[in-house]
């Protein structure tokens, strides 16, 4: 079947993929893949910005890898590849830096939340991450980008920045992509409040076991005006409850929603239900990764293999690019 054309996206080795990722990005990885040629890189110089100590950062970039080919990647069709391991987007990234005005990058509310975050390494690179992240969207000449809805100024960014360097270079060299998301666009951590994030220490990861799982699940933040077992409760505004209509089979959810506001189910055991759900439907996923797990070789074959194909793909771009760059 001919594919409807190119999609692109990377995500960081911070660590395992969580839940938010699951849910907001990973299974359009995995979907789109029956549409679109995909490329998708595991984009280890974007985790450099905020990880200072890279001690695990070939284990994260590893677990990683792990993550997405057990999650339905399918590395004979799709490029999966680690993003330093093809350095036309540095080049691009220098280049695509002169046509972005600094005081942009700085009005971003993704650069100012990191800055919140931590004020104590707010480095050149970590303002350049959307002009990376350009650089990168910019590079496989991608149509469709799936991320989670935290992304969307970075998009929007990455068009503009595509159309400045079109226009200053006098050239449609460079394409302009659509960002999708899924139906989970946004994923609560497990304080109930902020974005699932692995910086933030409030998410589940994918990997865990059954048991972490449950550990973490029973930490979860349900109704805060839920005080005691015999207070009615609001599934409308409980994080649980909205994980519940992803996981839990419809009558066990109607059923939820009905004695949760009349007290008829509590809080822990609306929580091991939850669990129990959502580690059953993990398990096929745990299953495969375990398998790829006890073959790093085939994992390293893969990422190598990915970076080659990846690279022929930049490499074209590049030449354009120079071109239009006047770059001898
Ligand atoms: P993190 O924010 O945990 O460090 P990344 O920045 O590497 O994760 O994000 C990888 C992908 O997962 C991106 O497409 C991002 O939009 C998506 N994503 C991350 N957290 C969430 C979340 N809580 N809900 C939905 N999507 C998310």
């Amino acid at each position: 079947m001919a594919k409807k054309g190119r999609v692109f996206s990377g995500i960081r080795p911070t660590g395992r993929a969580h839940l938010g990722n699951y849910l907001g990005a990973i299974q359009n990885y995995v979907a789109l893949q029956d549409e679109y040629e995909c490329i998708y890189c595991i984009v280890d110089l974007h985790a450099l910005t905020t990880v200072e100590d890279t001690i695990n950062l070939r284990q994260n970039t590893y677990e990683m890898a792990l993550d997405l080919l057990a999650a339905g990647i399918r590395p004979e069709e799709t490029i999966l590849f680690v993003q330093s391991h093809v350095p036309q987007v540095t080049e691009l990234h220098t280049i695509l830096s002169m046509v972005t005005p600094l005081g942009k990058l700085t009005d971003l509310p993704t650069f100012k939340e990191k800055v919140r975050q931590n004020p104590n390494n707010v480095n050149y690179g970590l303002v350049g991450y959307p002009v990376l992240m350009s650089a990168d969207i910019a590079l496989y000449k991608t149509d469709v980008v799936p991320v989670g809805i935290d992304q969307a100024p970075h998009l929007e960014f990455a068009r503009e920045t595509v159309r400045s360097f079109n226009y200053r270079y006098n050239t449609n060299v460079l394409k302009e992509a659509a960002m999708k998301t899924t139906e989970v666009p946004k994923v609560l951590g497990i304080d109930g409040k902020e974005k699932m994030s692995k910086s933030l220490d409030n998410h589940i990861e994918i990997a865990a076991t059954p048991e972490e799982t449950l550990q973490r699940v029973m930490m979860m933040v349900t109704d805060p005006q839920r005080i005691r077992r015999q207070d009615p409760g609001n599934p409308d505004v409980c994080n649980v409850f909205s994980l519940h209509k992803i996981f839990t089979p419809k009558e066990d959810v109607e059923m939820i929603n009905v004695e949760c506001r009349r007290a008829g189910i509590g809080c822990v055991d609306c929580k091991k239900r939850f669990a129990a759900n959502l580690n059953k439907a993990l398990e096929p996923f745990r299953t495969r990764r375990a398998e790829l797990a006890s073959q790093p070789d085939r994992v390293m074959a893969i990422l190598e293999d990915g970076a080659r194909r990846a690279r022929a793909i930049a490499e074209e771009t590049m030449k354009e690019v120079r071109a239009a760059v006047q770059l001898p």
